[in-house]
């Protein structure tokens, strides 16, 4: 069996090979209002989630929800507070 070492990464290079949006309790949701289309939740997000795409004219982050697991990264390193976490419907009570 073959080991891979990613030395200096906090983890393995993002795949789509496995679609990782059932994974979490919730989800990630941009706020487009407060959206300024940095990245940096794009940089941090550990699944092939996010992307930056042009919304009238202006850029902002949008997230695929078959690949969002819900860790919460994006939320903590949003300079704007343009994300939010919510509670998928299977889970509310
Ligand atoms: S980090 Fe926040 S402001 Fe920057 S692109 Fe992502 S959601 Fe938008
Ligand atoms: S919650 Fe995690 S997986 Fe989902 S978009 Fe944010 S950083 Fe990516």
């Amino acid at each position: 069996m073959k080991l891979k070492l990613y030395i200096g990464a906090s983890s393995p290079p993002k795949t789509t090979q496995m679609k990782t949006g059932d994974w979490g309790t919730e989800w990630a949701f941009v706020d487009e209002e407060k959206c300024n289309g940095c990245g940096r939740c794009v940089s941090f997000c550990p699944e092939p989630a996010i992307e930056i795409v042009e919304k009238n004219g202006k850029k902002v982050a949008v997230v695929d929800h078959d690949y969002c697991k819900g860790c919460w990264i994006c939320y903590t390193v949003c300079p704007q507070e343009a994300i939010r976490m919510e509670t998928k419907e299977i889970y509310k009570i």
